[in-house]
């Protein structure tokens, strides 16, 4: 995978999986094949758990709105799953860099590669630039806003779409004349 200035793909990978969780492993290896990554993982005894331990992590990094606490839990996170970057060429991919020990199993790779993808994400675009939606209402969905404004408060647009009815039925009636 190729860890683009904006970590974009990675932190679109986290947000695809937090809210569409697959039902096993082969489901998120294939999640990851969608978002670009095309290496093979060691087998772990538990990698579906442990897959889903990080993106638990990862929600409260989400959750937690204050750049300071987010910048502290997210530093941890790398701290915990990054390793120095080395250069690599592995699957064709064309050389590019590891934030990660070689070989790794799947929720390893994950936490590495979560993490780093959304420190980049979050200081080249901005510390808010990651939410719940907006809509409320039962929609946990995450937003990875990479708008140009910076401004994507809802998961889709069907999310928006419902907010604004609300906020035009909470207006009530233009006039009763
Ligand atoms: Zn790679
Ligand atoms: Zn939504």
């Amino acid at each position: 995978m190729h860890l683009n200035p904006y970590g974009e793909y990675a932190v679109l990978m986290a947000a695809s999986l937090a809210n569409d969780w697959p039902d096993d492993r082969e489901g998120i290896v294939a999640r990851t094949r969608e978002f670009g990554m095309t290496m093979d993982f060691l087998a772990g005894a538990d990698d579906l758990a442990a897959s889903r331990a990080v993106l638990d992590e990862w929600l409260r990094v989400v959750d937690e709105v204050d750049p300071h606490a987010r910048a502290a839990l997210l530093n941890a996170a790398l701290a915990a799953a990054s390793a120095y970057p080395r250069l690599t060429d592995h699957n064709g991919e064309g050389w590019h860099l590891h934030y990660r020990d070689a070989d790794q199993t799947l929720p390893h790779v994950l936490a590495a590669v979560i993490s780093v993808g959304t420190a980049l994400h979050l200081t080249t675009r901005g510390m808010h630039r990651l939410r719940r939606c907006a809509a409320g209402d039962g929609c946990r969905n995450v937003v990875v806003d990479v708008t140009r404004n910076g401004r994507q408060r809802y998961c889709s647009v069907r999310c928006a779409n419902r907010a604004a009815v609300r906020r035009h039925r909470a207006r009530g009636p233009i006039s009763a004349a």
